[in-house]
């Protein structure tokens, strides 16, 4: 056994001996760990705000919305609502059990592992722990690699404030998440590529281990001729190139109705000079790409395709302009991967059916989009095609409402977290079936002698 893997083991064990203490299952307990998350958060603000810059030039305003506000709301949700979420669910009984009171209890898987990705890397690592805790859970944490302030970070905010037999932190990269996955932990939370999802729903197969995955995907956005195009191209241009167009769920490419095309094109055009101005670089509102393999990438998935609006790169910032690209086809190497990144890539459709197969073609998207004033053209979109979640006239923001469950679908993922389905996501629901000594019914046990004639009745009365 390698020293890496001897003191990841030695810490679950010691988180294991800890959840057995039964400490983390009072609702008073929950709630206070979870209050002193949120004052943690509040009082570090600054430093989150500093270490995202840090990591690759996210704005303050981007850090504050999309990584404290929403996990403080997330902590505050889970406070209000955790009460009930916790409380046995009584349930129907069967006549066959007659009689019984049936209930459904929530437990705590035990100690989980959250691996995290890099793209918001604070609050898609903090935000499953906020399920695990409510839960009654302890957690391990392994934030990305990629963000190696926010990592720091995240490290140490969590060693300052828990226990780290309740909470701790491993920081690394694959290789540590290779080891984690070799140890018997009771659920695995996983953000992440699809390929990565895929080796961590392996591991977790082999050792019968329950798994979230939220994956990533080519999440459609489509126009039809009849969507209010100044408003769509506004929401359109915030999901896309917010934190550089760096979001699972950004809309990945555009699928237009061919008449409003040149119209949305001009519309797309005057919203990035407004957001960003003529000069994107000298935006205090525009991040940059993570690395320079990233960077890399993408500037190569730019070629082949014209570039209608944007398309300026400058490598030693890691910088590049939002942009729109037209003249790519399906086959086009942007249309092979996902894109994650500042590049727009804008298709014509004829008619709505068509467009609605060409989605189909492609894998399960975390996301679809749809801009329409046309109801029986929305609610045919919806029915049609499958995808994690889905935005009427808007993009992103499905993911905000703690109501909503959020996840993916097929390739995009399995599972959900958010609100109750992180409570969800981190317990077991345990069916549990309970009978006094009286009254004692013995029609079930043998001699069967002629119950199987009752039996029979009893069922065509039900
Ligand atoms: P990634 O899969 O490369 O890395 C995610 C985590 O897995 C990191 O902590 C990393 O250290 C670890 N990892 C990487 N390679 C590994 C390996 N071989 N074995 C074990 N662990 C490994 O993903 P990323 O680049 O950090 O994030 C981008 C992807 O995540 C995109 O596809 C994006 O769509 C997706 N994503 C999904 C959501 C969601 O909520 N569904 C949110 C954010 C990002």
């Amino acid at each position: 056994m390698t020293a890496l893997a001897t003191s990841l083991a030695q810490q679950l064990h010691q988180q294991k001996s800890f959840f057995a203490t039964g400490q983390t299952r009072s609702l008073d307990f929950r709630k206070e760990m979870l209050r002193r998350l949120a004052r943690a958060v509040e009082q570090e603000q600054e430093d989150i705000i500093t270490a995202l810059a840090d990591d690759f030039g996210k704005p303050a305003f981007e850090t504050y919305a999309t990584e404290i506000a929403i996990l403080l709301a997330e902590i505050k949700f889970t406070l209000k609502h955790l009460h009930k979420w916790m409380k046995p669910q009584k349930v129907k009984s069967s006549f066959l059990n007659f009689p019984s009171k049936d209930y459904i209890y929530a437990e705590p898987y035990g100690i989980s592992l959250v691996i995290g990705a890099w793209n918001y890397p604070f609050q898609l690592t903090l935000s499953p722990l906020v399920g695990s805790m409510a839960a009654g859970g302890c957690t391990l944490l392994k934030p990305s690699e990629l963000t190696p302030a926010t990592s720091h970070l995240i490290a140490t905010l969590i060693e300052k404030h828990f226990p780290q037999e309740y909470i701790a932190v491993a920081q690394g990269g694959p290789e540590v998440s290779q080891e984690l996955l070799q140890l018997p932990f009771d659920k695995i939370f996983f953000t992440g590529s699809t390929a990565v999802g895929k080796m961590v729903a392996q591991a977790a197969a082999s050792q019968l281990i329950p798994v979230t995955l939220e994956l990533g995907g080519k999440s459609p956005c489509v126009v039809d001729a009849s969507a209010n195009l100044p408003v769509a191209a506004n929401r359109i241009i915030w999901g896309k190139f917010i934190n550089a167009g760096q979001t699972c769920v950004a809309p990945d490419y555009l699928l237009v109705q061919e008449t409003v095309l040149p119209a949305l094109l001009e519309q797309l055009k005057k919203t990035i000079q407004t957001f960003y101005t003529d000069h994107p670089q000298d935006s205090p509102d525009y991040a940059r790409i993570i690395n320079d393999r990233h960077f890399e990438r993408l500037s190569r998935l730019m070629q082949d395709a014209t570039v209608y609006y944007g398309g300026h790169t400058d490598a030693s910032q890691r910088f590049i302009e939002p942009t729109v690209l037209t003249d790519v086809t399906w086959q086009h190497p942007l249309m092979q991967e996902e894109i994650f990144g500042p590049l727009l890539p804008v298709l014509p459709f004829k008619t709505l059916p068509e467009a609605i197969d060409q989605i189909n073609r492609q894998g399960k998207p975390l996301a679809l989009y749809f801009f329409s004033e046309d109801k029986a053209a929305q609610e045919l979109v919806l029915e049609q095609t499958s995808s994690g979640g889905a935005c009427i006239n808007d993009t992103v923001s499905h993911l905000a409402n703690p109501h909503l469950p959020f996840g993916g679908v097929g390739p995009s993922g399995q599972g959900n977290y958010h609100g109750k389905a992180s409570f969800d996501a981190f317990s077991h629901h345990k069916s549990v079936l309970k009978k006094s000594f009286w009254p004692e019914v013995n029609f079930r046990y043998p001699p069967y002698q002629d119950k199987l004639n009752w039996m029979k009745k009893a069922f065509d009365w039900l």
